[in-house]
């Protein structure tokens, strides 16, 4: 297993994606979008091109959920993988695009996860020990790529073990009381 991890962006590229969270996940309108909308469902403020008609009036449209969700590079890593077909060009494809997506923002979620993590700690150990989970997820998500039979659930619980193990480590607990002592 390489320690060195291959990390693909976790920055979110809105630009060249086909507006796949703003298809696949659904929304509560109590929860800041403007109405309630259905998962696989095209939001009606995506445009043609994949661009948000309301992109510059999402606060006062009632979209702040828009504003903050991020897929951590998620959907322009899945646009690419399917390239020419598109849920809206090949509907026949659209249900895999989907299943495709929804893993792989999980596995995205999850390195962005280990990437705080990884910035945070400074114990050798403990790097290489995020940094051989980061390679796990990029594999997965290499995974999920060719087959999507991935067990992202199974992949989550793994992180989140990890993640609380390092929570109580004395240099995290201190560096927290600090910051809550600050606040
Ligand atoms: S309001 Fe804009 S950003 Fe939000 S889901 Fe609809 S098209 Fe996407």
């Amino acid at each position: 297993m390489q320690d060195t991890p291959l990390v693909h962006s976790l920055q979110h590229d809105c630009a060249a994606c086909s507006g796949l969270c703003c298809v696949v996940l659904p929304f509560d309108a109590g929860q800041g979008f403007g109405f309630d909308k259905e998962a696989h469902m095209p939001c009606s403020h995506l445009q043609h091109d994949f661009g948000c008609g309301i992109h510059k009036d999402l606060e006062a449209q009632g979209f702040r959920g828009c504003i903050h969700y991020s897929c951590h590079g998620a959907g322009q890593r899945v646009t690419r993988l399917f390239g020419e077909s598109s849920w809206r060009s090949n509907p026949a494809r659209a249900a895999e695009i989907y299943a495709v997506f929804t893993r792989m923002q999980k596995l995205h979620e999850l390195q962005q996860l280990l990437q705080v993590a990884l910035a945070t700690v400074s114990n050798e150990l403990w790097q290489k020990r995020l940094q051989r989970e980061q390679s796990r997820l990029e594999q997965l998500c290499q995974q999920v790529e060719v087959q999507n039979a991935v067990d992202v659930v199974a992949a989550a619980a793994t992180i989140h073990t990890l993640l609380r193990q390092l929570a109580t480590e004395p240099a995290i607990v201190a560096l927290r009381s600090t910051q809550t002592t600050r606040g």
